[in-house]
């Protein structure tokens, strides 16, 4: 089993999420960055998100392409199913694999919120993950898990059947969602060793930078507890600026933790921002990630 990008054993994964600018302009931009700011940094690798219901297909290919030619990096290509056939996958799919594309993170997707359900051929990841690992056995995949539980399945003990089932299709990885408690991670991690998931799990990390991002997040992925520590701290300051510094000190005490917790991997949401992750770097002590 290999994650991406990490051929050392014994060292957790280091990587970075982007979302594909809608723009030339923001193309080049985000393009520039991760060369000059996320590159330094030896990243394992790099993901690229695909928009609901597959509104980034273009997008995320290009961008995906571009980085890994022109930055050097592995890539991930997110990649979702929710509304999609059969063929619109086999197709994604055989194109990845022709341009050497071998790394996806496999997910159902959200349907639209204006309509619950979408016609496609896929119901849930596992079906994904199972396609793709028949047509493409070289395809190393990635899973989405939850920490804190996904909204949609109350059961807690139910969702593990669901996460255990996209790895027995094929997953070779889970990373997670965002999760503000640590100990929300360690309790996830035994219950996946629990049920017999015995793949690496990689904590998704991502650093509040400001009160809109928080607003957001709560939007985003409903469910995310936000602890009283990390709220009261926020409440203190007058600024985005302070705000996004608790954010840093928050995050970077989650990686500590992580870290010294023997993690598989810590995958950090950038939002195309590297000032964070930069600092965080920073006060890890550290250059680039190969001194993990
Ligand atoms: P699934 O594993 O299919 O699970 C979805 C829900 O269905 C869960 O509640 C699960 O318990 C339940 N379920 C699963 N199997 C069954 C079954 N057989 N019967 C009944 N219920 C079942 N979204 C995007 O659109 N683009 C992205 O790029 C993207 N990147 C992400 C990256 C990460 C790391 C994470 C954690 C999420 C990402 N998402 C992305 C969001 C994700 O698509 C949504 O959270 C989606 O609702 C769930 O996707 P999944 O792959 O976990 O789905």
């Amino acid at each position: 089993m290999s994650l991406p990008g990490n051929q050392r054993t014994n060292h957790p994964s280091i990587s970075f999420e982007f979302f594909p600018p809608k723009t030339e302009k923001g193309f080049t931009v985000l393009k520039k960055r991760i060369i000059e700011d996320f590159v330094p940094l030896k990243p394992s690798y790099v993901s690229i998100t695909y928009g609901a219901g597959g509104s980034t297909l273009e997008l995320t290919r290009e961008t995906t392409l571009a980085i890994k030619k022109e930055a050097g990096l592995p890539v991930v290509s997110h990649l979702t199913c929710v509304g999609a056939s059969r063929d619109d996958i086999a197709l994604v799919v055989d194109e990845y694999m022709d341009a050497g594309i071998t790394n996806i993170l496999a997910l159902r997707g959200d349907p639209p919120k204006e309509r619950a359900e979408v016609p496609g051929d896929f119901a849930y990841a596992a079906e994904l993950v199972r396609f793709v690992k028949k047509r493409a056995p070289g395809m190393n995949i990635g899973v989405a898990g939850f920490p804190e539980g996904h909204p949609a399945t109350p059961n807690r003990l139910i969702e593990m059947d669901h996460l255990k089932a996209k790895v027995d299709a094929g997953a070779d990885y889970i990373c997670t969602q965002l999760f503000f408690d640590n100990r929300d991670f360690f309790d996830f991690t035994e219950r996946c060793r629990i049920a017999g998931i015995n793949v690496p799990v990689i904590a998704g990390i991502m650093p509040v930078v400001s009160r809109s991002n928080l607003q957001r997040m709560a939007e985003l992925s409903p469910g995310t507890r936000f602890p009283a520590g990390l709220l009261k701290s926020v409440a203190r300051t007058r600024s985005d600026e302070q705000v996004e510094r608790v954010g840093i000190h928050w995050a970077t005490q989650q990686v500590m933790e992580l870290l010294a917790s023997d993690v598989a991997g810590i995958h950090l949401y950038t939002l195309n921002q590297s000032r964070a992750v930069l600092d965080i770097y920073r006060a890890l002590g550290i250059e680039d990630s190969r001194q993990l």
